[in-house]
């Protein structure tokens, strides 16, 4: 007998139809004997909908207000689904985040876990009841809803196994498992069957949505064993059934379970950013304390920088990425401090791309980078920025080269699968 978790996602969802699906997979499971908690998204679109009625009811609207609205979707999903269970004679029970309770701070839209009371879920598994808990919402300090931030339930989902100590916490999803790149754009990738959580936390972080960021993070802290899986098989085969040994799918696990290391493993890509330029800067001492200090102040993460040799010695144009949705504001900072900063123009720009190469196999050998620079010079794809770390390195593209680069990368780096 194992605890475990069962994360279904959106699409995963989408219908009474798909509910009915999920509902044989945690069957299977409690059947089996095992201690079952299960974690449900919304349908898929619910979210979205959702917040696009709060925006609708005022553009400014307050965020404790927005999480009561946005959290509603899981509420539906849990109680479908435990509805859909019980039908099948599987006893079942919904749960809403305050109700456990999973208690978070109050950073509302994108609150943080803190503690999570579990003595009640695992009460019930005296009885052999399955917890169906909404993901995505928990309880702040003043006992208001909060949210986890978009694709959050994977977190709620993590969080829960760390709680319960569950044995495994497998990731129900569209895809069966984590690929070399986004399968959607990259036809020829292939599925990992193991990653370490470095690389995984560098992947999401990148651009991978498949799990979130926070979630990873939290696995890895917490040492939880996350299995990424399709909903979609067939839940009674046999190959849905295993213990500790999982037939497909993709393990997140530690390091030194990994066998054959990759020198790439994955490619990410996320049009989640934005470019900053500023024309002829000064070119002295202090400048860019006086840029990048301000936009500090007003809680804008810099990515990516990039200062331009100096033509004359005196001015020169530094060009900086933020995440997209800051663009406006970072752009407002820059021209309240025009004057201390000094320049000529100030150029802002979204149809940019960062396509990045993770791979733990980089520590110990050279040439990466010089891998990717050679295979998208040779397809007149210019780089607009660099950064590099231990385990990656990303460059920043038009946008419109977004697919091109990425399947470029991947066929570069030997990693097009020979069945893709
Ligand atoms: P869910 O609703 O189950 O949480 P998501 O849409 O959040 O699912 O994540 C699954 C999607 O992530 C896949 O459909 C896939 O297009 C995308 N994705 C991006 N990068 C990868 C990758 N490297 N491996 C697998 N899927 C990826
Ligand atoms: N429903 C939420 C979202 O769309 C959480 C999730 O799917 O994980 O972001
Ligand atoms: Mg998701």
């Amino acid at each position: 007998m194992a605890r475990l978790v069962m994360k279904f996602g959106g699409t995963s969802l989408a219908d009474v139809g798909r509910i009915a699906h999920v509902a044989r997979h945690v069957k299977r499971e409690a059947q089996a004997g095992h201690e079952v908690v299960v974690v449900v998204s919304a349908m898929s679109g619910a979210t979205d909908a959702l917040v696009r009625l709060t925006s609708e009811a005022s553009a400014l609207h307050d965020a404790r207000e927005y999480d009561v609205v946005v959290a509603t979707g899981e509420q539906v999903t849990a109680g479908l689904l435990a509805i859909t269970l019980q039908g099948l004679g599987v006893s079942a029970r919904s749960w809403l985040g305050w109700q456990i309770a999973i208690r978070t701070d109050g950073t509302h839209g994108g609150a943080r876990i803190t503690d999570i009371e579990a003595g009640d879920l695992i009460a019930r598994f005296a009885d052999g009841q399955v917890a169906i808990v909404a993901g995505f919402q928990g309880v702040g300090p003043d006992n208001r809803v909060t949210t986890l931030g978009r694709g959050g339930s994977d977190g709620s989902a993590v969080a829960l196994a760390a709680a319960i100590q569950a044995d495994r916490c497998d990731i129900y999803t569209d895809v069966d498992g984590v690929y070399t790149a986004d399968p959607r754009i990259v036809p020829g990738a292939g599925r990992i069957a193991r990653i370490s959580y470095e690389e995984m936390l560098e992947m999401a972080s990148l651009g991978a949505r498949v799990l979130q960021t926070r979630s990873v993070e939290m696995a890895m802290v917490h040492q939880v064993r996350l299995q990424v899986r399709s909903s979609f098989e067939d839940p009674e085969a046999p190959a849905s059934r295993y213990d500790h040994q999982p037939a497909a799918g993709t393990l997140v696990c530690d390091e030194d379970e990994i066998v054959e290391k990759q020198i790439v493993s994955g490619i990410a890509y996320s049009k989640d950013e934005a470019k900053v330029t500023l024309v002829k800067v000064a070119d002295k001492p202090g400048v860019a304390a006086r840029i990048f200090g301000p936009l500090a102040r007003a809680g804008i993460n810099v990515d990516m920088i990039v200062q331009n040799v100096s033509d004359d010695g005196k001015h020169t144009d530094l060009t900086f990425t933020v995440p997209e949705n800051d663009l406006d504001k970072a752009l407002d900072v820059i021209r309240s401090a025009r004057k201390e900063i000094g320049y000529n123009d100030l150029v802002g720009s979204t149809n940019v791309v960062k396509i990045s190469v993770i791979g733990i196999g980089m520590r110990s050998h050279a040439g990466v980078a010089a891998t990717m620079f050679k295979a998208l010079a040779d397809k007149a794809i210019n780089i607009q920025a660099i950064t590099t770390s231990e385990i990656k390195v990303s460059v920043l593209i038009d946008s419109d080269y977004t697919e091109l680069a990425a399947r470029v990368l991947h066929t570069a780096y030997g990693l097009d699968s020979p069945d893709g």
